[in-house]
């Protein structure tokens, strides 16, 4: 059943009365990988999988809400020590401390909500949620008065202190900022960002999630961080952001190959985002296909992220003419992003399905995703 109609039926069943609704996206990121902790750029774009809520206000100093996926219920206050239980609620109640927090004002609701942005596959489900309920806040008691911006930043201080989770500012941004046949540039060092044209005629993006995520023992994502720190440092830079390849080949001999490789990788995924933003401009996809796979070779032999079966995924694409494929987030698991000729993807998701079922006894999930608005109200 359409959502819409889903949340509605559900929510006259549980209050009956009149409600408005609002939605937010799950992203995808075109390229751009981890890059943000070291002041570069990324390039999300909000996608058409979202979580939509019905809600009026209630009157009260409660919040009431029934999670129709989850078939789970929960009512809490407004007030620090009203925290719920139940961790799918905490990102309700964490955006309501928030906007509280920032003098923003938040008064009693009912809500019911469901969504189809998959959990935890890399579409980032949590931020669609937190800028659903962030959106709606902002419309239905503040006049809209609180900044778009700042509503992501509500989204992402709610996974900080709220869900234990110590995410950057792109998904957030990306599910608030979102629209549709666009992708936006973030600079994480300066926070701006501009928009860029992604409507393809003759190509489709498809996430193949190969629904594995290794735990490594040494925490990776800590010393990827800490070479790039080293690195930046014996520059004299405060991030990687203005290192170029001259300058790190220059100290090559003072630092070791696996800090060379790493910053490398930096250094060339920023020119690869810039690259990318000229092709869009020209609309060139075949360059950004190029990039997307340069990117995957990067993160996999220079950054070491990648792990056997996203680089499995990636050699399928290649043999399958798919035009751009690559690792999809921070790396050991998820999915790879594809950019993908139509006409071609019928065969591409079925040789990736069954070729990858043959090795890995199990068969990826395929989400094909269309560039599309983020937050919004629907009704
Ligand atoms: P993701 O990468 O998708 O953001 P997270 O683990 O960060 O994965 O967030 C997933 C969590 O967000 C879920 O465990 C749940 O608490 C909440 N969530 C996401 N989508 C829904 C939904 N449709 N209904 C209820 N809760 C949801
Ligand atoms: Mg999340």
């Amino acid at each position: 059943m359409e959502l819409k109609n889903k949340i509605s039926e559900e929510f006259n069943k549980r209050f009956n009365k009149p409600g408005s609704v609002y939605a937010s996206a799950g992203r995808i990121n075109l390229i751009g990988e981890h890059t943000d902790y070291n002041g570069g750029f990324v390039f999300p774009g909000a996608i058409d999988k979202v979580i939509m809520a019905k809600i009026a206000p209630n009157d009260t100093d409660k919040v009431r809400v029934y999670s129709v996926d989850l078939d789970d219920y929960a009512e809490f206050g407004l007030n620090e020590a009203d925290a719920p239980k139940a961790s799918w609620a905490r990102y309700i109640f964490g955006v309501c401390r928030e906007v509280i927090k920032r003098g923003g004002i938040v008064k009693g609701f009912d809500t019911v909500f469901a969504g189809n942005v998959p959990l935890g596959a890399g579409l980032s489900s949590s931020a669609a949620l937190e800028s659903c309920f962030a959106f709606a806040i902002n419309d239905l008691f503040n006049d809209n008065s609180i900044d778009k911006f700042e509503l992501a930043k509500i989204g992402q201080s709610t996974e900080h202190n709220y869900c234990g989770v110590n995410c950057g500012i792109m998904d957030q941004f990306a599910s608030i900022m979102g629209k549709a046949d666009k992708l936006m540039r973030l600079d994480c060092r300066s926070m701006e960002f501009e928009y860029f044209p992604f409507a393809p005629e003759d190509y489709e993006l498809i996430l193949i999630d190969s629904r594995v995520k290794h735990e490594l023992a040494d925490s990776p994502y800590n010393k990827r961080r800490a070479s790039c720190e080293r690195v930046a440092k014996r520059l004299g830079l405060d991030t990687l952001r203005d290192a170029t390849m001259p300058l790190l080949n220059s100290i090559r001999t003072d630092i070791t190959a696996e800090d060379y490789f790493r910053a490398k990788f930096v250094i060339e995924e920023k020119e690869r985002v810039l690259a990318v933003c000229d092709a869009l401009n020209a609309g060139d996809y075949e360059t950004v296909g190029r990039m997307m796979y340069e990117t995957h070779r990067g993160l996999s032999d220079d950054y070491e992220v990648s792990c056997e079966e996203l680089d499995f995924l990636n050699d399928i694409a290649r043999e399958c003419g798919v035009t751009g494929s690559r690792i999809m987030g921070g790396g050991f698991g998820g999915c790879t992003i594809n950019l993908v000729k139509k006409g071609l993807s019928d065969k591409f998701i079925e040789t990736a399905k069954t070729r990858f079922n043959e090795r890995y006894g199990h068969e990826p999930q395929v989400y094909p995703v269309v560039i599309c608005d983020g937050a919004h109200i629907v009704d």
